[in-house]
């Protein structure tokens, strides 16, 4: 097994609160070490233009508490063509990278397992607030996404509970609905509508009516991005058919930013330190991630094709403690 000397970290795709906490691990692992850390700004499109820039322990002070990535990140079209694939694989030769460090969500570990195809020796760290990786137990920025939804609903709870009105909050998550469902199970929604299930419009607004008559003053509908129905479209149906006055949010990139809370500094701590080591031991071509509070790593195109079922549990959950 060759020592690693020289490594380099990347951020790709969506950031996510965390990524820095992550870089940082990286970065002074690697110092602890005794190997040289690069930092790739702005991603695939960096990586192919040679955006490399050494680090060190100093250049990743502050920024533990710090939302965003302080490398940057961007999506490349054109790391995806034949043309741009070769460039980055011929720049990462000239700075004579042993080990590729990819912080990001699934489009960004598919650039990874593609480059591990070509004899790269790439990790993939997870970093995306929509927690669709399955086959880690959360992804960095997942939490504090999480969170940030619950400080919002808490703020809209406030204000319709005054004024007796019907709230649905749209959440982001693409075809994941994990942050509408801790979010919503978090803040006590009366109704959680999740991607993949269908939805009976005349039963919410019954359900809507229903918790009126029980002198609710405030129902609140906390709907994922990818579900079946849209929150404008719901507050049509609910106007409609309940006459009740209905408020729309959609929070959309207010849950990408935010200082990263303190799960997510600790995974992503943990994650980036771990990243190195697993690079170290000679493994390539590896997913790291979390399963039941233990590190782990493995196979990236494995990973990508670990599918996880709809979590019953907490639907069924959310549903009983809205009753
Ligand atoms: P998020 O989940 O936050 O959107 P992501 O990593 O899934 O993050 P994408 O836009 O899907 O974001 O991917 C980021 C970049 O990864 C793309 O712009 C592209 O350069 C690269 N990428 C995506 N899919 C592939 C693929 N199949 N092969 C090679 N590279 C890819």
């Amino acid at each position: 097994m060759e020592k690693i000397r020289r490594i380099a970290v990347l951020t790709s795709g969506g950031d996510s609160p965390g990524m820095n906490a992550a870089i940082r691990a990286i970065v002074r692992t690697a110092g602890h070490y005794g190997i040289e850390a690069y930092g790739i700004k702005n991603g695939y499109s960096g990586l192919m233009n040679g955006e490399f820039e050494l680090m060190n322990s100093k250049s990743v002070a502050e920024i533990l508490q710090r939302g965003g990535t302080m490398l940057y990140t961007a999506r490349s079209k054109e790391f995806m063509t034949d043309e741009g694939f070769h460039r980055a694989l011929m720049v990462l030769e000239t700075f004579k990278i042993d080990g590729l460090i990819v912080i990001g969500g699934d489009g960004s570990m598919r650039g990874a397992a593609k480059l591990t195809d070509s004899g790269v020796a790439a990790i993939g760290v997870p970093g995306t607030i929509d927690n669709d990786l399955p086959y880690t137990d959360s992804t960095i920025g997942f939490d504090t996404a999480v969170n940030t939804a619950v400080s919002a609903i808490g703020n809209l709870r406030d204000t319709s509970s005054s004024h007796g009105m019907v709230s649905i909050v749209e959440l982001m998550g693409r075809n994941c609905g994990d942050i509408a469902l801790f979010a919503g199970i978090a803040s006590g929604g009366d109704i959680i509508l999740v991607p993949n299930e269908e939805y009976d419009e005349m039963e919410i607004c019954r359900k809507v009516i229903d918790g009126k008559n029980r002198g609710k003053h405030h129902c609140l509908i906390v709907v994922a991005e990818g579900a079946s129905i849209s929150g404008n479209e719901l507050k049509k149906t609910i106007v409609e058919h309940t006459g009740m006055e209905c408020r729309v949010t959609i929070l959309g990139h207010v849950q990408r930013g935010g200082s990263p809370t303190a799960t997510d500094r600790i995974i992503a701590s943990r994650m980036g330190q771990y990243a190195v080591e697993v690079l170290m031991a000679g493994r390539t071509g590896r997913a790291v991630g979390i399963a039941k509070g233990e590190l782990i790593d493995m196979d990236i195109t494995e990973a990508l094709e670990v599918k996880r079922g709809p979590r019953e549990d907490l639907i069924k959950l959310g549903k009983i403690l809205a009753e």
